[in-house]
């Protein structure tokens, strides 16, 4: 399959004619070729997407949710090949694949409705002789920055909000998972006018680069490293553009003595392992109490031990690869150097013995609180178990690092519950829970995790301008 950039409504190649492999990470073979974008091609898609900004900055907020809905409706109508699509190019198992598509067309949908609903200040006589009225007003051209983990749901995390707000925009997919973004720009065509949506491939340092420096982009919304998120941020400052970072996580998982350990263990051995690990929420530090610690390694050990690791498209296949061969030995470099600084793997920890890039589901007991392992993402199958002595040390741990994402707290005392989730420094806390996620509510962090919003009416608003008219009578 070969693939072109999707720039004003046609297909055009980059135009220095470079294209990336994609490859397929079950099997390290390759399954298309796609445009490597640059500076010139960038420039083509922000023209493409200025001159469509006239219209569709002005349409009313009733048409531009009409085409999101009808785009939900082709999408969902596509959905298999879109999986399936998915599938190949980033490895995710069959088992997992509907949750993720129900939450993009939902998170399309939610979108759609919320261009309606915007909210500011009442209008109002403020000064004598004046009234004052507030309008909530597009930014103009707005790019995306994607990472491979859920490629088409990020992409619709950041084109929603972006084009229900009335801004046209530029969509730049990892240059590893590129293939369901261009296939969503051919499912725009008839819906979207042309220019509204445009699709770059290629790499970062080049097509992301470009996009990051063009002095004709308003706003950026990344989803990526933390290392990327603060090399952009300092390159967008030279146009001054709005940058908003969804970046990394280290999930802490705070396990009380009281909490229902099964519910833990099954919770845990479904979602540290969903999607191969490769999730900025993903529960990746057990702090568990020290009455309950043994039962939970025992437990857990049981319960990662029984999961299926193998070919995505088997039925029975509860993880697959990661992402690429650097993911993997990154995995492994990370787990080999935690047993050397004395912590213990109690299942997995090894590469799998067969084509492409598979890591066993592994966990890993007692690493230090400042060992690499709890202090760095690992983006991969690997969680770690700590034991804390009390509910200060279970605070202290949890808040120890440089991310802020999201967290969990488990446990049946209310009181509790609700002092650990004010006091722990993440964008999202589950109480007995972890993962799930819904459009009305936001997704982001603190600290090193970024800034700004994704999926909620607060994400749509980051995408205006809120601006002051002042009548004189
Ligand atoms: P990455 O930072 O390597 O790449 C993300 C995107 O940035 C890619 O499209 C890449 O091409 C682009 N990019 C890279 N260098 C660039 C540059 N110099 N200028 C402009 N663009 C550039 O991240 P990844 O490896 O694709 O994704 C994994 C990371 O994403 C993990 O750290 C994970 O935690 C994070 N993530 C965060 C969230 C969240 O919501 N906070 C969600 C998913 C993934």
């Amino acid at each position: 399959m070969s693939r072109e950039n999707f720039i004003g409504g046609a297909w055009v190649p980059a135009k220095s004619g470079a294209t990336d492999e994609i490859l397929a990470p079950a099997t390290g073979e390759s399954i298309a070729t796609v445009a490597s974008s640059d500076a010139a091609d960038v420039d083509a898609a922000v023209s493409a997407a200025a001159l469509a900004f006239r219209e569709w900055g002005t349409a009313t907020p009733r048409a531009r949710s009409e085409a999101l809905l009808a785009l939900a409706d082709r999408i969902e109508d596509n959905l298999d090949e879109l999986k399936l699509m998915e599938m190949n190019n980033v490895g995710k198992p069959a088992s997992i694949i509907d949750f993720e598509f129900d939450l993009t067309v939902d998170n399309l949908r939610f979108f759609a409705g919320a261009a309606r609903t915007m909210e500011a200040q009442a209008a109002g006589e403020y000064m004598e002789d004046h009234t004052s009225m507030l309008r909530r007003d597009p930014l103009g051209v707005v790019a995306g920055i994607a990472p491979w983990n859920y490629p088409l749901n990020m992409a619709i995390w950041k084109m929603g909000p972006a084009l229900a707000a009335g801004n046209t925009f530029i969509l730049k997919p990892s240059e590893l998972t590129p293939l369901s973004a261009l296939r969503l720009a051919e499912l725009t065509e008839g819906i979207l006018p042309a220019g509204v949506f445009n699709v770059i491939t290629g790499q970062g340092e080049t097509a992301g680069d470009a996009i990051v420096r063009h002095p004709g982009i308003a706003m950026l919304s990344l989803t990526g490293d933390v290392n990327t998120g603060r090399l952009i941020a300092r390159n967008a400052a030279e146009t001054l553009k709005r940058v908003h970072l969804e970046l990394g996580g280290k999930a802490p998982v705070v396990v009380f003595d009281d909490a229902d350990i099964e519910a833990v263990i099954a919770c845990l051995a479904e979602t540290a392992y969903y999607n191969s690990g490769q999730d900025c929420t993903a529960p990746c530090r057990v702090i568990a109490g020290p009455g309950i610690f043994d039962e939970l390694v025992a437990g857990l050990e049981a319960a990662v031990g029984a999961l299926i690791t193998g070919d995505p498209l088997d039925a029975a296949t509860n993880m697959g690869p990661v992402i690429s061969a650097g993911q993997r030995d990154r995995v492994e470099g990370m787990v080999s150097r935690a047993v050397a600084s004395g912590a213990r793997v109690v299942v997995g920890g090894s590469v799998l013995d067969r084509p492409g890039y598979f890591y066993a589901p592994t966990v890993v007991v007692s690493p230090a609180q400042d060992s690499e392992l709890v202090q760095r993402e690992v983006f991969g199958p690997v969680i770690s178990v700590q034991k804390f002595s009390d509910e200060d040390q279970a605070l202290s741990w949890a808040n120890d690092v440089d991310y802020g994402l999201a967290a969990s707290v488990w446990t049946r005392d209310v009181g509790r519950a609700m002092r650990m989730s004010r006091s722990m420094m993440f964008g999202t806390i589950w109480v007995n829970d972890h993962i799930p996620i819904i459009s009305e509510m936001p997704h982001g962090g603190f600290k090193n995790s970024g800034y700004g919003k994704d999926m909620s009416q607060y994400a749509i608003e980051a995408y205006t301008e809120l601006k002051h008219v002042m009548i004189k009578h």
